[in-house]
């Protein structure tokens, strides 16, 4: 992959990363020899101190397993523990001692062990001739057969991963810590203060930090590699590199699909979490905001990503330009033999994009169940759940094989900290009113009302129960929640099924075409983003984010005091502004900016300089760099992380603590 000259775009796998010119990473500041972050004999290197967590990523710090990451990610584990009379949302938390660490029901981490192309094995599953949907039930059943392989090694969890839609396939393994504690938690004035007015902004004043310890048999989990802290933190110009897990892009994408994105994704997460987020807005009692706050944050940060999105589509003309370059790819590839697959591929796939759009608004709203009514998410895996156990193993759906069921379990407990049934009945009676509306034949004539004075699904131990209940226990009850579940089931298998139809026409046209666009690229191109371990290099950097105004890179606790109102969420706590008192403000880093390519997913990243050192984790991106999960645009391609020495100078000269400071062998 030599030359590399425009590196700073991508987000490189690891073993792409050892393919980049090792001279030019050197003269970006990389003071490691590559080796060090990545040894394909071993399947292991520096990288391995990434972790991932759901939706999130994280870095070990310690050779005891403390992990640092947002405070956004671990916020559900502080929900969890909060209560009106000990709010840790409000108050934060500090552990002086291991025993004084919080665990959590579903809060887990998963450790990278070792990365195996198995691209031949699984085109080598799908018999000749099959058709769309046999291709992916065939491509299904070798990836759990690798994924049950893979998981006789105590303590693995695996997955098969398909890049650029089955251009290359990637079994993952990895360690599954599921004894997770919380260690530290900022106070939520500082780990979310701007709130959502601030949220995907820049200039930004947020502590959004938190600390968790990772347990293996009940002791501390001793990593192999962890990254120090640095003390130096990093400057304009400086050097640094950002690891971790993001979540998805659409770069691969055609321009008619980014266009369904934007029409049926991104329009609609702004339209129905908007009036979700309303509704849970509403409610007022102490323990009722404490039961929906985590799932107010998600819905909020979804949609403020949606409009970044919608935004930033229409400035930059994303999906135009897109349509211009797949024009352009198209004649380039005619004429040329060796293309003339990507050209019917092409054909195809708008084929299939403009099929979509005539179920698209239905599909979206089976979709978002699980973000929504807390009651219907648990009665339609329940359904589920009892439908797949009748079936073997190996043919059960992703989500539902036995591997899946102490966390299914796990999450219908503890959803009961989440459960606030005024907000929830509201949430029922909008999803319903809509999925009328969009002719889903199992929603039509169910009322939330009724439904959720009826049935014991919101009951914790029914729930427990009917988790080991049969399909035939589940109807004999006659509960109408688990009812309208059952009414669903068709819609979802028609759905699903529909899904996997196209997805086996995706493996089938998706790397005819990406060959295609690559080769006209003519340079090395990072698959889209799937949750897997991924690289980028970057240096701290401002932007203009319009016409006449520049952006530094830095901002200091000096602009998170002259944010303050007083007011949520732009109130500093007392204990800050008394401390900022005796401390030169301007001198105490807070964030920074760094032009590296991320996406959601990389919330918790480990920023790095160039010895591997932690200066700073990033969580979020600029309000012009929402939309670069559709292309990359170096004017503004920057993301946002907090600077390690803002929360040094918070434990050190603020809130003295010392067990972790000690730990980390900063204080003796
Ligand atoms: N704040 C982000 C998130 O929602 C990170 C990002 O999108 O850049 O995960």
């Amino acid at each position: 992959m030599s030359p590399v000259a425009h590196a700073e775009e991508g987000k490189w796998t690891p073993q792409q990363v050892l393919q980049i010119d090792a001279g030019w990473l050197k003269k970006q500041g990389l003071q490691l020899p590559v080796s060090r972050l990545w040894d394909p004999a071993r399947g292991t290197g520096l990288l391995a101190a990434t972790v991932a967590l759901p939706g999130c990523s994280g870095a070990f710090v310690s050779a005891s397993g403390l992990i640092l990451t947002n405070h956004h990610c671990l916020f559900s584990l502080i929900q969890e523990h909060s209560r009106p009379d000990r709010d840790l949302i409000t108050n934060g938390f500090i552990a002086h001692s291991r025993e004084e660490e919080l665990p959590g029901k579903t809060t887990r981490i998963t450790v990278p062990r070792k990365f195996t192309d198995v691209t031949k094995q699984v085109e080598a599953a799908v018999p000749a001739g099959a058709d769309d949907l046999a291709r992916t039930r065939a491509i299904d059943a070798k990836q759990k057969a690798l994924v049950a392989e893979c998981e006789k090694t105590p303590g693995n969890r695996c997955n098969v991963a398909a890049f650029d839609g089955g251009l290359q396939y990637t079994l993952m393994e990895g360690l599954e810590l599921t004894d997770v504690r919380l260690v530290y938690a900022p106070p939520r004035a500082i780990g979310e203060f701007g709130g959502e007015p601030d949220n995907f902004r820049w200039p930004r004043h947020v502590g959004d930090f938190s600390m968790a310890r990772a347990y293996k048999d009940g002791k501390p989990y001793r990593p192999e590699f962890f990254f120090p802290i640095s003390r130096n933190g990093v400057k304009p110009g400086d050097f640094v590199m950002l690891l971790g897990y993001p979540g998805r892009t659409f770069r691969s994408f055609t321009g008619e699909e980014m266009s369904n994105e934007r029409e049926f994704r991104f329009k609609l997460t702004q339209e129905i979490y908007g009036e979700w987020i309303n509704i849970l807005e509403g409610v007022k009692t102490a323990d009722g905001a404490i039961a929906v706050a985590a799932m107010l944050k998600s819905l909020n940060n979804s949609h403020t990503n949606a409009e970044g999105q919608l935004a930033g589509l229409a400035r930059g003309s994303l999906i135009e330009k897109q349509k211009a370059n797949d024009e352009a790819v198209l004649a380039w590839a005619a004429g040329k033999p060796a293309y003339a697959g990507a050209l019917a591929s092409k054909r195809e796939l708008d084929r299939i994009a403009e099929e979509r759009r005539k179920t698209a608004v239905r599909d979206y709203l089976l979709s978002i169940i699980p973000a929504g009514s807390v009651a219907l998410k648990h009665a339609t895996q329940l359904a589920r759940l009892a439908g797949e156990r009748v079936k073997t193993d190996a043919a059960r759906e992703p989500g539902y094989q036995e591997r899946d069921w102490a966390r299914l379990k796990a999450g219908l407990e503890r959803d009961q900290k989440s459960f606030y049934a005024p907000a929830d009945e509201a949430l029922l009676a909008s999803w319903l009113a809509r999925a009328r509306k969009a002719n889903i034949a199992g929603a039509q004539g169910a009322a939330a009302a009724p439904l959720l004075r009826a049935t014991k699904v919101t009951d914790l131990n029914e729930r427990l129960k009917m988790f080991d209940e049969t399909l035939a226990q589940l109807r004999a009850r006659q509960d109408p929640l688990l009812d309208l579940a059952f009414a669903l089931a068709p819609d979802f298998r028609e759905w699903r099924t529909s899904l996997e139809a196209r997805e086996g026409a995706f493996a089938r046209l998706r790397p005819e075409w990406r060959k295609a666009v690559i080769a006209h690229a003519g340079k090395p191109v990072a698959p889209d983003a799937n949750s897997t371990l991924r690289v980028s290099f970057a240096h701290v950097k401002g932007y203009s984010p319009r016409d006449g105004v520049l952006y530094t890179p830095q901002t200091t606790l000096a602009g998170m005091i002259e944010k303050h109102t007083g007011e949520e969420p732009f109130a500093v706590p007392s204990f800050i502004l008394d401390a900022a008192k005796n401390a030169r403000a301007d001198q105490i880093p807070l964030n920074f900016m760094s032009d590296a390519d991320t996406t959601g997913g990389n919330s918790g990243s480990p920023v790095v300089n160039g010895r591997g050192e932690l200066v700073g984790l990033n969580f979020d991106r600029p309000w012009e760099n929402v939309a670069n999960d559709f292309g990359y645009n170096p004017a503004v391609a920057r993301n946002i992380s907090v600077d390690i020495r803002f929360l040094l100078w918070l434990w050190e000269d603020v809130q003295k603590a010392d067990f972790v400071l000690r730990e980390l062998g900063l204080k003796r």
